[in-house]
């Protein structure tokens, strides 16, 4: 039997748990994420009779692979489709009609995160949530430090440290999701003698990311605006996004309002570790400003989250992260594909996962 190792349950690794669970049915597959939850940044909460996406918030049809998965292969009861407008604004916070794209915007009445559950739902892969992996491990046949990809062998596997000591595998096939900082940070640390090594460290940690700060506001009253969303287009005020999670079906009770609304990279930055109950009363003054609307600068309820490692500002050198297919070991992600979307992440896995089922 094949092990296959997975680091981080985010929707690129869904998607290749989904792929290599399917094309190679007996292949085990072991999947450790840090946290509670599945999906990464697609992330989902609840309260109350809330349902808000507060890291991506909403997935494309920009590939035609990820539609096919999300509208034919999987379950689409509870599938959501946001056709109220995206509007635009500006740094002085004047908003505008945008120009409307016919793509779809999807979330489920539960939220993105279903996204990931109901991929992995469909494998048998075994998913530990909770378990940080700190230390991935190259090893020889016979258990010891394994060599290089010009020594390869078909012996040679991988193993994996979690924060509470245990070891995972060995695995013939490893892969890795987190953000690329943590991917280069984990590489970093190997325990791998092999000089592809550094080179996919020096790769992988050169992709440079945005940090976004997200405030979630909750009001007991309606809003009458055309819009689902509005989005900052000349990158120049400190709000990058808002959106009204009462557009997607499901979220909010009637007559009630949940704004999610993005900083943008400079101010999410320059903010990141201040006072949370300022940033947030500092997003919602802005929110009521460009709304147009004064009550919105005292919510009722709210949630907030800062996101480090938000959105990569490129792709990674592809050679290397090549290479490193020949010792078994894939690299998978937004970032890998280039474009911060949820749907190049689940793209990718689902490329990732096709290379690996092809290789066992
Ligand atoms: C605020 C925000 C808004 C966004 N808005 C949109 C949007 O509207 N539309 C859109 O298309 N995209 C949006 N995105 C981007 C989208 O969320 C990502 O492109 C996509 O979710 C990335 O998926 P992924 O599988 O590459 O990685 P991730 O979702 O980052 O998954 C990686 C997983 O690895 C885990 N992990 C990390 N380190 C370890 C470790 N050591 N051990 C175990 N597990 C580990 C993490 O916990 C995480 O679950 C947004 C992102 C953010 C943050």
């Amino acid at each position: 039997m094949t092990h296959v190792g997975i680091v981080g349950a985010g929707a690129g690794a869904a998607a290749a748990a989904f792929v290599i669970d399917s094309t190679v049915p007996d292949a085990d597959v072991t999947v450790l994420e840090k946290s509670g939850g599945l999906c990464g940044r697609a992330a989902t909460r609840r309260h109350d009779d809330l349902t808000y996406d507060y890291g991506a918030n909403y997935l494309k049809s920009d590939d035609d692979r990820v539609v096919e998965l999300i509208t034919e292969t999987l379950d689409d009861e509870g599938l959501v489709d946001v056709t109220d407008p995206v509007y635009t604004f500006e740094a002085d916070g004047a908003v505008s009609p945008g120009r409307d794209a016919d793509d779809h915007k999807w979330s489920y009445r539960r939220g993105l995160t279903q996204i990931a559950k109901r991929l992995f739902g469909r494998t048998d892969a075994t998913v530990h949530r909770r378990t940080r992996v700190e230390t991935v491990r190259r090893v020889d046949g016979a258990g010891g430090a394994g060599g290089g990809a010009d020594e390869a062998n078909g012996d040679d596997r991988w193993e994996l440290d979690d924060a509470d000591g245990e070891t995972h595998g060995p695995f013939d096939a490893l892969l890795l999701n987190p953000p690329a900082p943590q991917t280069a940070e984990l590489l970093r640390t190997a325990e791998w003698d092999d000089p592809l090594r550094e080179t996919l460290v020096e790769a992988v940690g050169s992709v440079e990311y945005g940090s976004v700060w997200t405030a979630v506001l909750h009001y007991p009253f309606s809003l009458d605006v055309p819009y689902y969303a509005l989005v900052n287009t000349d990158k120049e005020h400190a709000v990058g996004w808002i959106s009204r999670e009462e557009c997607k079906a499901g979220h909010v009770p009637d007559g009630e309002t949940l704004l999610v609304v993005q900083a943008n990279g400079a101010w999410s930055a320059a903010h990141y570790d201040d006072d949370p109950a300022r940033n947030v009363d500092a997003l919602a003054a802005h929110a009521a400003d460009i709304i147009g609307d004064d009550r919105l600068a005292d919510p009722a309820w709210t949630d907030h989250q800062g996101w480090r490692y938000a959105l990569p500002e490129g792709g990674v050198d592809r050679g290397p992260v090549d290479s490193a297919r020949d010792v078994g070991l894939y690299l998978l992600g937004d970032w890998v594909a280039g474009e911060g979307r949820l749907h190049a992440a689940i793209a990718n896995g689902l490329d990732a996962g096709e290379r690996v089922a092809y290789r066992i």
